[in-house]
């Protein structure tokens, strides 16, 4: 039970009370304020304090119906998973990549990028399995634009019902060409909205520890990867695995837009990701993928490791990712099934807030540039075809 407040401080409170605008519309008046504390307390405002205003959020079965998913890209995405699914199982000897920009900001550029991946991936597709990334909300260090989602308009507007609809038509717009998308589940709801048209989750290095993340990844329909916490702390990631793997029940929301507790069967899919880390240095290194092919191990998880050459493996340094690349394919590591390349129509980034955007040029990480990106798929693709 909680104590009752001293005469002193329930004098302050109803001082305060006296001088403040009502709560609740209900006016206080002289008589109320004669009244014991057990009248006057429940007259107080003490919840909600600093919620400004509650918007009304779409339903995913609204959005779904605005955009809906059609018969073929439906199979098609059911394919793509499966196609997944083989090669983490070994069934299929194909390398995944997981490669497109750091973050959206602009679908007509996405949309662009995505019709040359797609033509790209079709050279390649008897070596390689290539899934674009289409990431759509950006979990930040600090602050910062937090992607299109929750911002489409990158002006602080945050038009989150808008932001959700254009990303669900533009996944069907890439998926329709034949591409299948991966992106990081972020928000542990709004993957409602848009996940039946993605091949490939990721639960990203920040989120890697929380258990509401573990939670959703364990009922997300498709191979879901897990990276290496911030500071390179692998442990956690392979902790999350195994969580993942596991039932769980859990409130969120259903596609009627109904608050309910979700029971989940588990994702047998769920693997980890290195990103390299603060601490850690990069671990794309033969000891360091060792070391977390161990801990798989001592966990009783398959060793099945995607690489990041991005991130804190190249120390954000976009072009770094053709060497970390070609250094991982070299090591012929039977535990590594996939790679994660961050790539753009531009190489680079771009800040200065002050000049119009640069058509196809990343706004949060680094990236290699489209010539860049087609020349290391090719390189790869060859190397895999004879390594010499
Ligand atoms: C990303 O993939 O862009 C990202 C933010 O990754 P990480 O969680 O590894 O920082
Ligand atoms: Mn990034």
């Amino acid at each position: 039970m909680f104590n009752q407040p001293s005469r002193s401080v329930h004098n302050r409170v109803l001082r305060n009370f006296a001088a403040r605008k009502p709560a609740c519309n209900i006016a206080p008046n002289k008589e109320s304020l004669r009244h014991s504390r057990s009248v006057i307390f429940p007259l107080m405002r003490i919840d909600n304090l600093r919620i400004t205003k509650a918007h009304a959020l779409i339903s995913p079965a609204q959005l779904a119906q605005q955009s809906p998913l059609t018969a073929s890209v439906l199979q098609s995405i059911a394919v793509h998973r499966k196609s997944l699914e083989a090669i983490m199982d070994g069934e299929d000897q194909r390398l995944a990549i997981i490669m497109g920009p750091c973050s959206i900001h602009d679908p007509k550029a996405a949309l662009d990028y995505a019709g040359k991946l797609y033509r790209l991936s079709q050279t390649v597709s008897d070596k390689l399995f290539i899934i674009m990334r289409v990431y759509f909300e950006k979990p930040r260090t600090v602050v910062g634009w937090k992607g299109l989602i929750n911002d489409p308009h990158l002006d602080g507007s945050c038009k989150i019902n808008e932001g959700l609809s254009i990303a669900r038509k533009l996944l069907i717009d890439i998926n329709s060409i034949g591409l299948p998308t991966g992106t990081e589940f972020l928000d542990t709801i709004l993957g409602q909205y848009y996940a039946d048209l993605i091949t490939w989750g990721a639960i990203g290095a920040r989120t890697a520890e929380s258990q509401v993340h573990r939670e959703l990844a364990s009922g997300l329909s498709m191979p879901v990867g897990i990276k290496n916490r911030t500071d390179g702390n692998v442990q956690v990631a392979v902790e999350a695995c195994q969580a993942s793997r596991e039932k769980h029940l859990f409130p969120s929301l259903t596609k009627q837009g109904v608050v309910s507790i979700l029971e989940t069967s588990g994702n047998p899919y769920a693997h980890l990701v290195l990103r390299g880390g603060s601490e850690s240095g990069s671990n794309y290194d033969a000891e360091s993928l060792a070391k977390s092919t161990a801990l798989l191990e001592a966990a009783e998880l398959p060793p099945r490791i995607m690489l990041d050459c991005s991130h804190a493996n190249s120390g954000k340094c976009a072009k770094k990712q053709i060497e970390i690349a070609m250094n991982i394919l070299r090591q012929n590591n039977p535990s590594v099934f996939a790679l994660m390349l961050e790539s753009n129509l531009m190489g680079g980034r771009q800040n200065d807030k002050t000049r119009p955007l640069e058509y196809g040029q990343s706004i949060t990480d680094e990236c290699l540039g489209w010539k860049e990106s087609e020349e290391l798929i090719r390189q790869v693709h060859t190397y895999l075809g004879d390594p010499g």
